[in-house]
């Protein structure tokens, strides 16, 4: 009889801790498993700002996958997912190749939603992937090189789109790095402008009170321009255009939500905001072989609201996943998937961040310290103490 085939699509935190967990539960020989990812590296996606602004080297982000998985156990494959034949069990990749499965896990993580507003697809700059923060922090040191030639305004206005976490922690590192990106350029830093567009009347919508003040009091301080109650209506190559008049800039950096993947788009599987509805055990109902976590998975027990898509939710739910992967196989009882909030905390430059833990309000140095030691519980879990320590003393880990 053949081996049973685990295909685990996308290296994310959710595809990491399951790989792991497979890793740790199968007994040699039970089982083949292979893990799918667009690129052979493993990015922080809660780290992407950092990346965007150019606070951070590459080597803290985007981590070898292969040297945090058991290479016993689990197979990494390159390749990026074009299509999924879920009744034919088998994975598209870009350039034919087919990959057959008996059970699939998909955590290929977020799109960003544009809301169809014009011009943002063509023109805004998203936190979605490593490659495309990276791709941010070029345009930036771009606009400062290009100014020194031409003293257009526009280059020098960075303007952030939404001021939820991933917004105001956008904004956060920018306050730090533009000004060093100012020096180094010879470009007087009262030339540069910092603004924060958000579409509801305060930024950090839905947090508490004395957050929402501190974080405002912050980015006041350090000089951001913050425009609450804006809706950004359309995007130029050099122009923003709001109903609170135009911005002329050449940076719109678009934080203001995420969906699902288009892979469930005309599959006939239910899914809300391109995310798909899972059941209590994180499967597919209509596909009990299929297993989906993280951003792109919709779960929601009863009367509650979903889960947000948050690392948190993944990290959570990616053992869960394994477990259920391995006891349907062995057909033992699987574990119902439940959810424990443990906080939120968003950083606002490397000093300072707000946030609620366990129904604290945290802020200033000591949030932006939770804020490190939740990322170093991450890097323990995935690498042990050695990655956790290496990240620690300024290391990182090297993609060579
Ligand atoms: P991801 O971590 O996004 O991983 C998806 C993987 O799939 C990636 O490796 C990608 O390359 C790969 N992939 C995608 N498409 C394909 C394809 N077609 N083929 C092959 N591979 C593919 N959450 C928190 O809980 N706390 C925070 O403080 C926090 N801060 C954040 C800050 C920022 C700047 C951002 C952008 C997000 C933040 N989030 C935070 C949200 C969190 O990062 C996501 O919810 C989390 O990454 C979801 O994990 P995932 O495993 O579902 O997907």
């Amino acid at each position: 009889m053949s081996k049973t085939r685990i295909v685990i699509l996308g290296a994310g935190y959710g595809g990491m801790i399951t790989s792991k967990r497979l890793g740790k539960l199968l007994k040699a020989g039970e089982a083949d498993v292979t893990l799918i990812n667009k690129h052979d590296y493993h990015y922080l996606t809660t780290e992407l700002h950092k990346t965007a602004a150019g606070t951070e080297p590459d080597s803290k982000i985007a981590l070898p996958i292969t040297q945090f998985i058991d290479q016993e156990k689990v197979t990494f494959k390159k390749g990026t997912v074009s299509s999924i034949d879920y009744s034919g069990n088998k994975v598209l990749l870009e350039g034919g190749e087919k990959v057959n499965y008996d059970y699939l896990v998909v955590s290929l993580g977020f799109h960003v939603s544009t809301f169809g507003i014009p011009g943002i697809k063509e023109h805004a700059f998203e936190v979605r992937s490593f490659r495309s923060s990276k791709t941010i922090y070029h345009h930036i040191q771009r606009q400062f090189a290009l100014y020194k030639e031409d003293e257009d305004p526009s280059r020098l206005t960075f303007v952030v789109a939404g001021a939820g976490f991933t917004g105001v922690e956008v904004v956060g590192e920018l306050v730090v790095k533009l000004p060093e990106l100012a020096e180094e350029y010879n470009i007087p830093f009262d030339k540069v402008r910092i603004v924060n567009v958000e579409a509801a009347p305060t930024i950090l919508p839905g947090s508490a009170d004395a957050a929402v003040d501190y974080a405002s009091r912050i980015l006041d301080k350090r000089g951001v321009e913050v425009k609450t109650s804006t809706k950004v209506l359309e995007c130029k190559e050099d122009n923003i255009i709001t109903d609170n008049g135009d911005l002329p800039s050449r940076t719109l950096i678009w934080t203001c939500g995420v969906q699902g993947h288009h892979l469930f788009e005309g599959t006939g599987i239910e899914t809300v905001q391109g995310r798909a509805v899972v059941d209590e055990y994180l499967r597919i109902p209509t596909l009990k072989n299929v297993f989906c976590i993280g951003d792109n998975s919709y779960f929601k027990t009863g009367e509650k609201t979903p889960l947000p898509p948050t690392a948190q939710v993944a990290l959570q739910q990616a053992p869960v996943c394994g477990d259920n992967i391995v006891g349907t196989i062995r057909g033992t009882e699987l574990r119902k998937f439940e959810y424990h909030h443990k906080g939120s905390v968003a950083s606002l430059s490397e000093h300072y961040g707000v946030g609620e833990v366990g129904g604290a309000l945290l802020k200033g140095k000591i949030a932006a310290a939770m804020k490190k030691v939740i990322g170093y519980r991450y890097l323990f879990f995935l690498g042990g103490p050695s990655l956790m320590l290496k990240h620690f003393f300024g290391g990182g880990t090297s993609l060579a």
